[in-house]
């Protein structure tokens, strides 16, 4: 996509501090060895109750954890390089696309925008527990804030083909979309949902991954002058990468599956980029 440079007025942007590798520099807190190695994490999408309940869960061992750091200079830190460049003007756009919606569906007072934190220390602290460099970007409610360690774009380009710029913004745009689900009390109906209802707790998550993948086409279709050639084909072989049936090669039943199969995925994208409509998200992914 040809995006506009960001702007930091409209966007709030960080890191989470420290130096990657360094562990053992800072702080001296005590904070989980985490060791989530599985390649269904590099998924984006930690899913928000999960990443709360996987990284309490596994308070072991002794680390070292970095908090942010205040003041950052936020032009500095987009131009870190390249793919924060590219996440910043992601954000950007995100940001006034999904203003804009909320101000026409006459909801404007609910609208704010997610926090983007790139994750530069091997382990940080987050709202949603500890974060480490291998999560992979996920999106955390309970601050509002998306993290993103751009070297999953890397495992993103060799999962993916080549990538491709679209194929990244996908996964901003994915994060996105579980803020969206989070400040307009979506995220809040499907959990009460899970609980009123453990059977289909694993097909109400896919669901919710899947409204995040329409969500983040409809940001796509809502641009439709910006998408260049080549943009639809590097989404949809991203989605196809990165289904939970592809992240594990047939191996795991489906009621492991948790951010949809490669073809829902897809499907889910297609389906936002093509109306630019998030009714027609809602309408297929949470009837229930
Ligand atoms: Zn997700």
């Amino acid at each position: 996509m040809r995006l506009n440079p960001f702007d930091t007025s409209k966007i709030d942007v960080g890191t989470t501090g420290g130096r990657r590798g360094g562990v053992g520099k800072a702080g001296g807190l005590g904070c989980g060895t985490i060791v989530i190695a599985a390649l269904g994490y590099f998924v984006f999408g930690l899913d928000p109750m999960q990443t709360a309940g996987t990284v309490e869960g596994m308070q072991q061992g002794q680390g070292q954890m970095q908090s942010a750091p205040a003041n950052e200079d936020e032009a500095a830190v987009c131009n870190s390089n390249e793919y924060a460049r590219e996440s910043c003007n992601a954000l950007t756009s995100l940001n006034e696309t999904w203003a804009a919606r909320f101000q026409e569906a006459g909801m404007a007072d609910r609208f704010r925008g997610p926090g983007l934190r790139f994750a530069t220390a091997q382990q940080f602290s987050t709202g949603c527990g500890t974060g480490s460099v291998g999560m992979g970007p996920f999106y955390c409610p309970a601050d509002e804030r998306m993290y993103i360690d751009v070297s999953f774009y890397d495992q993103l380009a060799r999962m993916a083909g080549e990538g491709g710029d679209f194929a990244r913004l996908y996964v901003v745009a994915h994060e996105y979309g579980h803020h969206v689900q989070t400040i307009t009390g979506i995220s809040e109906q499907i959990r009460s949902a899970q609980s009123q209802n453990r059977g289909m707790q694993n097909q109400l998550q896919v669901r919710m991954e899947l409204h995040a993948d329409c969500y983040a086409g409809v940001w796509a279709g809502r641009n439709r002058n910006l998408i260049e050639p080549g943009d639809f084909e590097e989404g949809m072989n991203a989605a196809a990468a990165i289904g939970d049936d592809a992240l594990t090669q047939g191996r795991v039943s489906s009621d492991n599956f948790t951010h949809g199969t490669s073809r829902q995925r897809m499907e889910a994208l297609r389906l936002g980029m093509e109306t630019g409509d998030d009714d027609q998200c809602d309408a297929t992914y949470l009837r229930i």
